[in-house]
């Protein structure tokens, strides 16, 4: 089935719910119009579907290939011109700074975007996804020399960049890192040592790749706080010299086979500083906030595309009469989407993408707005929620889009299974996204055990602030007391991590899960909340689309009564404590 943006639900949630209509109404955004907007959706749809989705099967099938003579990788059919395309179209471009060859629109858009390119092929929106996060780590700490040498190239995607921290010995704590940095004369430095499940480290897409590299300098402590970024070009920008960052293999995995992940081996390879020394994991979370909510994008991406599936089948598929008598008189049987349960499956794909949707561009708007709003109360408000929803973004879109494929695949029955239908790649595709930057487990202490107490709690407070500031301007809001009671769970759970987390850093671990869960659910809430009552009133006017805007308030009931309702559990998971998790002793799990 070809893909189908979903452009009226976009144009939507920008312009009638989110307001980011108005964006162009800040300085920075001023070439952000409306018009421009719904181009921009309007065109990438057209990619996305025209372009890219061709290339996805062919990837999945053929993979990538090492050359072990040449430590070089070859890209599946069709990968070259489609990333060829996606670069000529400005793509790589578009919300990168004005002053390196960017175009400089606003972040939502390029979540927009993401989703689009995630729906089509996963792997191949890697290579241009990994850069892009490259891109902002050096804009934001490297020299002005690095970033003339390196910044245009990787924004027009002539090259492209790479993520380099994780090794064989370490993922999550980063802390064990080994590859070291030396110093040479030249002020440059001479890195040694393994990295894997590099994603983009070697490929044949582009002329140079420069990497990011997490090492450790002679005599820097053993821990985070000793670790520095180094920028690692494939090949040396001055004289073209082949740098020795070699490729010693590619990883077989489950999923995202035309997305090349590589051990590299860097062989004394010539390297640059980017930020302090010591201070590698300031600049690299830079990369991995941008990168979270990236991958935010690829799981609610692949959740769509496997909507959009599962839908058509379900109209197409006779299977059985309708509980209430024959739908389809005529055929031998009913089409499989007159069955409560089969609604059931499609009714959790739909409203929960739309939901994780508003999340993920409400996440965005506010990004767009803590750089671009002239009051600096509006920008730190705003910047409060970006950082307490970017684990949030990337965890919830994840598990849920992965779920939701899942889902998709069963609403195929067998068909769901065989390689004939898109859904089994799609739920292969979509489980690299709960691990890969940072598990989803990771995400959840960064919410509570970090993102809680900083600024002294201030973050979660201006979320509060939002949460309970339109329960009290809107008395007429869609749902308004089963929102409250989520609300009201949110903030008992907050209390009680906020009473028992500091006595016992162990309760915390036991609560972030279904804390980020209740979060989002929350969150969530609120924004269909929004949009019920946005269609409420464009119905009322006589405006807009009906079919849409009456879908939106049938979806914003399903919400409250079969989704929301998962807030009371997890609260008392939370205040049920760790007890359960920790009693066993070594000796009783295999007992
Ligand atoms: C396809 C693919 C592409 C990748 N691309 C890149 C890339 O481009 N660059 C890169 O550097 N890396 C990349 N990675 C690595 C990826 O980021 C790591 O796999 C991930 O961060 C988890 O690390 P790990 O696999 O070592 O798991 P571990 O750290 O060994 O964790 C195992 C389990 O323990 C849990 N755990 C660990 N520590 C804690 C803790 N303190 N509290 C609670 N739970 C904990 C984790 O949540 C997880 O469930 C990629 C991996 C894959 C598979």
């Amino acid at each position: 089935m070809q893909y189908q943006a979903p452009a009226n639900d976009l144009r939507f949630l920008l312009f009638d719910v989110l307001g980011a209509d108005k964006l162009h109404e800040l300085e920075q955004y001023a070439d952000a119009t409306p018009d421009l907007m719904a181009a921009v959706i309007d065109e990438a749809g057209k990619l996305a579907a025209e372009v890219i989705q061709p290339t996805n099967q062919t990837g999945d099938r053929q993979g990538c290939q090492y050359d072990p003579e040449t430590r070089s990788v070859q890209t599946p059919d069709g990968f070259k011109e489609a990333y060829r395309k996606f670069v000529e179209g400005g793509w790589t471009a578009l919300d990168a700074p004005l002053e390196f060859g960017g175009q400089g629109l606003p972040h939502t858009l390029k979540f927009v975007v993401d989703e689009m390119v995630c729906s089509t092929n996963l792997s191949l929106g890697m290579y241009p996804g990994l850069t892009h996060g490259a891109i902002s780590a050096l804009y934001a700490h490297g020299s002005e020399e690095l970033k003339q040498t390196y910044l245009e190239k990787l924004i027009s995607g002539e090259w492209t960049g790479t993520m380099c921290l994780t090794e064989p010995q370490c993922g999550t704590d980063l802390g064990l890192i080994r590859t070291r940095a030396t110093p040479n004369e030249d002020g440059s430095y001479s890195i040694e040592g393994t990295k894997i499940w590099i994603t983009g480290g070697e490929h044949d897409l582009v002329d140079n790749i420069v990497h990011l590299v997490l090492a450790k300098l002679p005599g820097a402590p053993d821990t985070t706080k000793g670790i520095s970024l180094f920028v690692v070009p494939k090949f040396l920008p001055d004289s073209g010299e082949r740098n020795p960052a070699f490729c010693g293999g590619l990883e077989h995995k489950m999923g995202i086979k035309g997305s090349a992940t590589c051990v590299m081996n860097f062989e004394g390879a010539k390297g640059w500083l980017v930020g302090e020394p010591n201070d590698g994991m300031r600049a690299m979370f830079t990369m991995m906030n941008e990168a979270r909510l990236m991958v935010g994008m690829q799981g609610l991406g692949l959740a769509e595309m496997a909507y959009q599936e599962s839908l058509g089948f379900a109209r197409e598929r006779l299977q059985s009469r309708s509980l209430t008598g024959p739908r389809n008189p005529d055929g031998p049987a009913d089409p499989i989407i007159v069955h409560p349960d089969v609604r059931r499956m499609l009714m959790r794909q739909k409203v929960l993408n739309e939901g994780m949707r508003a999340l993920a561009l409400f996440t965005g708007h506010q990004l767009d707005l803590s750089v671009a709003h002239p009051d600096e109360g509006v920008r730190e408000s705003a910047d409060d929620l970006v950082q307490l929803l970017t684990p949030v973004v990337k965890a919830f879109l994840t598990d849920e889009g992965f779920n939701n494929a899942n889902t998709g695949l069963q609403v195929l029955g067998g068909s769901g299974f065989t390689t004939d239908w898109p859904l089994e790649q799609l739920v292969r595709d979509g489980r690299i996204a709960r691990i890969y930057e940072g598990t989803n487990g990771i995400q959840a202490m960064d919410l509570v055990g970090r993102k809680l107490s900083l600024k002294g709690g201030q973050l979660v407070r201006t979320l509060f602030g939002v949460l309970t500031g339109y329960l009290k301007d809107t008395p007429e809001a869609p749902h308004r007391e089963e929102l409250k009671g989520a609300v009201k769970a949110l903030e008992q759970a907050t209390m009680w991590l906020a009473t028992n987390a500091p006595k016992d850093p162990e309760q915390a671990g036991a609560a972030a899960t279904p804390y980020l869960r209740l979060t989002a659910l929350t969150v969530i809430g609120y924004l269909w909340s929004r949009m019920a009552g946005v269609a409420a009133a464009k119905l009322k006017a006589g405006e807009g689309n009906q079919p849409l805007l009456e879908g939106k308030q049938v979806s914003a009931r399903f919400y409250f009564e079969k989704l929301l309702p998962e807030v009371d559990w997890l609260l008392s998971d939370i205040q049920s404590g760790k007890d359960s998790l920790m009693a066993l002793s070594d000796d009783h799990w295999a007992a």
